[in-house]
């Protein structure tokens, strides 16, 4: 029987009929390019080499000498001293709320314009969420509305358990000044800097200098195990306890004893062995994408109402996703009507993440801002960032541009 395998954007496989499942060469190599997709896995091409040497020694298990070459190489890239590999990103960020002492009725803190898996895990345990708003330069955790609030929280004695900047399409957020601000009332801060492998806040690698940062390796990120992540910090406690609860908090003990439940969050000998494969691309790929972006802000920035996501000064972007912004009155269409014809024209394209306080999982959940996030998600669209020839670029830049009516 042929079982056949696609791949769609978030790295998923999906049968279809496009490519056997087990064809002998890499998917990839197969895989007719129908669709322009936003940001489809990528082979580094020592794969095949690692997975085959990994198995080859026998190595299978999620512990072991592949998965701790990878943690090394993911504190590498993170520039921390301690790092931990994880099942996904999303664990490595419920290990990070454990760590830090979360519980029932904590309040955790977060910038309402992310994805789901920022706090899913907090809220999972109980804990209360607050959304605050981003800000318009940077589309991150708004410093002087983080500021405010806290300071309001600790006259009040209800100071959030966690503050959770993310590093938003690969762009970090101000880092140091939310640090220098949950400091002064002795709150961590835990950095999702899932998106942002690869870049940089003030020269130091993303995440660094937050008590903890989690990456993933998610299909679509900008480098894939095939599923995975990381929990890294320069705090051997926290990662230790992280790293205890990753393999179900046992006991050295010749039976298994528990002083407390764990999890079962650890990477994969073969995930990581992919992983590994991928991280050496890492800096290339971040000049891939960044070369990506300065395109489509070329051929696209003099359309009126056009405006592409900004860059402080104090970071430089992986631009894992292109991002923009469409102002309809002055463009002569609404960023659905260009998404719908990216759509017709085979072309993967996706609004903004929809704030979290805007979701119905998290209605009643108290925000502070004034809008930033939601016209940010009302006007943005994200555009096919990864590996595109040129001409698949043009047909992408062509498309938006037959869209403006000004
Ligand atoms: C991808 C992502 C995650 C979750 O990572 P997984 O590895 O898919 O669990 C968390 N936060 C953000 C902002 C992400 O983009």
């Amino acid at each position: 029987m042929a079982l056949a395998l696609r791949l769609d954007a978030t790295g998923n496989g999906a049968l279809g009929e496009n490519v056997c499942l087990f064809p002998g060469r890499p998917a990839a190599a197969t895989r007719p390019r129908s669709r322009i997709l936003l940001s489809p896995p990528q082979l580094a091409g020592g794969e095949l080499a690692s997975l085959d040497h990994t198995l080859a020694a026998g190595w299978i298990a999620p512990a072991g000498p592949v998965p701790e070459a990878f943690e090394q190489a993911v504190r590498a890239a993170a520039g921390t001293d301690y790092g931990l590999a994880t099942s996904s990103g999303t664990a490595a960020l419920h290990l990070g709320f454990r760590v830090l002492g979360v519980e029932r009725g904590d309040e955790v803190w977060t910038s309402t314009l992310t994805f789901v898996a920022t706090l899913a895990p907090a809220v999972q345990m109980g804990a209360r969420p607050r959304f605050l708003d981003v800000a318009p330069e940077s589309w991150t955790l708004d410093p002087n509305l983080l500021e405010d609030r806290l300071a309001q929280a600790a006259t009040k004695g209800r100071l959030p358990r966690a503050v959770v900047p993310v590093d938003l399409y690969g762009q970090c957020a101000d880092l140091d000044a939310i640090i220098a601000l949950c400091g002064r009332w002795g709150v961590p801060v835990l950095s999702d800097s899932a998106e942002a492998l690869g870049a940089e806040y003030r020269g130091r690698p993303a995440g660094k200098g937050a008590a903890l940062t989690a990456f993933s390796f998610n299909g679509n990120k900008i480098v894939t195990a095939g599923g995975g992540g990381a929990l890294v910090s320069d705090d051997a406690v926290l990662i230790s306890r992280a790293r205890h609860l990753a393999s179900q908090a046992k006991e050295v003990a010749p039976h298994y004893q528990h002083e407390t439940t764990g999890y079962s969050y650890g990477l994969s000998s073969v995930l990581a062995a992919v992983g590994l494969a991928q991280i050496g691309a890492l800096a290339d790929r971040v000049a891939a994408r960044r070369a990506v972006f300065a395109r489509y802000a070329l051929r696209l920035s003099d359309l009126p109402g056009l405006v592409m996501m900004p860059e402080p000064g104090w970071g430089r972007s992986s631009r894992w996703l292109t991002a923009l912004t469409i102002d309809a009155a002055r463009f002569g269409a609404t960023r659905e009507q260009v998404r719908q014809a990216l759509d017709a024209a085979g072309v993967e394209s996706r609004p903004v993440w929809k704030p979290l306080h805007l979701q119905p999982a998290f209605r009643g959940a108290p925000f502070h801002g004034s809008g930033v996030a939601g016209r940010l998600f009302d006007g943005g669209l994200c555009l096919p960032s990864g590996a595109m020839t040129p001409a698949e670029q043009d047909h992408v830049i062509d498309t938006i541009r037959a869209c403006c009516r000004a």
